[in-house]
């Protein structure tokens, strides 16, 4: 029996020391990772704090700079199909729905999108050693089955890959993560938020205890003529990325101006290379200049194995997907094109 403490949040004041005033309190939000977690006995809230009645938290407005701010407890649904989002932001919600099922993101909100936890099979298994889990107790996937594992930014300690669709869109979008803690409020760039295993594997973020995700801001620039989300998988939907790419172009006079890559499913965070971005620019959008940013992007890449194969993979979606993002008007919703 797991005794625990449960109370409907308020404010987003009483929902912060609620969970400080406790070493084991926890947020919850659509519930769709926490009580997964729980139910595999690899987390032991003593207190639940609710959030779904701060209705400050579950709305999308406009910025005075032309931006987007998205609640962090709006569902990824709702997000998904939010009239700026599709109009302003199109990328975010192709990511978005290609994430889960319908009835998944329904009840998945956006702060709890940003903080689920990652699949790795070990992480999983109570009764494997897992330095993410239990720290010290080793990474078995290192030299076992790594087939969804990190080839970037990787540590002789983890090799967890960060599962989220959505984060990959947030990061190529530059968004920033709102968030209030005992402390008080601070912004957070997407590209801060996330961490690298390092010798710390169980830290997946750099919020600090007691935080709470109020939002999650886009910048004006949505890339909303030129982008496209590839996702590969082994099952075209209700799966997991084994490589993503999320592209944003703008193109001005057949040159590109402006270039957004960031991959998912190869590494602990979304991964970008801004030098891969960068060498796009006055280039043709041509698959040579998509294969240059490749390089670059995957400079350090290393298969443990099973996952080797993730290499040429992501290389080939870099490139593919650039030459997708031209034309968006063409791509389906979880088409899957040949490589
Ligand atoms: C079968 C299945 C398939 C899935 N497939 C995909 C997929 O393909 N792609 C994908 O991206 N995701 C996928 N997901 C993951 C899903 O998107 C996440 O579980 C969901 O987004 C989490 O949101 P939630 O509101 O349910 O979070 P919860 O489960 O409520 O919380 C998750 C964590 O976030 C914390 N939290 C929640 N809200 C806040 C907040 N505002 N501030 C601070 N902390 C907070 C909680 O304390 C908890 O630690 C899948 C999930 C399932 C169950």
């Amino acid at each position: 029996m797991n005794n625990f403490n449960y109370t409907k949040a308020e404010s987003i004041d009483q929902a912060v020391s609620a969970v400080a005033t406790q070493s084991e309190g926890q947020f919850i939000a659509g519930g769709t990772n926490l009580i997964d977690l729980w139910k595999y006995d690899l987390t032991h809230p003593e207190m639940l704090v609710d959030l779904n009645g701060l209705s400050e938290l579950k709305a999308i407005s406009e910025l005075p700079d032309g931006g987007l701010r998205l609640g962090a407890l709006v569902s990824n649904n709702a997000t998904a199909y939010h009239p700026l989002v599709q109009e302003r932001y199109p990328l975010l919600s192709r990511t978005i729905l290609a994430g889960a099922t319908a009835q998944i993101r329904n009840s998945a909100t956006n702060g709890g999108n940003l903080l689920q936890r990652t699949r790795c099979y070990y992480f999983y298994d109570a009764a494997s050693p897992c330095n993410k889990r239990n720290p010290g107790s080793g990474c078995p996937a290192i030299t076992g089955h790594n087939r969804l594992h990190a080839i970037l930014g990787e540590s002789e300690h983890c090799i967890a890959v960060y599962p989220s669709d959505m984060s990959v869109a947030l990061a190529a979008l530059e968004a920033t993560v709102r968030v209030t803690g005992p402390e008080g409020a601070r912004e957070i760039p997407i590209a801060d938020f996330h961490r690298l295993p390092g010798a710390e594997p169980a830290r997946d973020n750099t919020l600090g205890a007691g935080e709470l995700i109020t939002s999650i801001d886009l910048p004006s620039t949505g890339f909303a003529d030129h982008h496209s989300y590839l996702k590969l998988r082994d099952r075209n939907s209700y799966a997991f990325a084994l490589v993503s790419v999320a592209t944003g172009l703008e193109i001005e006079g057949g040159r590109i101006r402006n270039a957004r890559i960031a991959l998912g499913g190869v590494a602990h965070k979304p991964w970008r290379v801004p030098a891969a971005e960068a060498i796009l620019v006055d280039k043709a959008p041509t698959p040579e200049a998509f294969a240059e940013a490749a390089d670059l992007l995957l400079a350090g890449a290393t298969g443990y194995g099973h996952n080797d194969f993730k290499i040429e993979l992501a290389r080939r979606a870099i490139i593919r997907n650039g030459m997708m993002a031209l034309d968006p008007s063409t791509q389906r919703p979880g088409a899957q094109p040949s490589l």
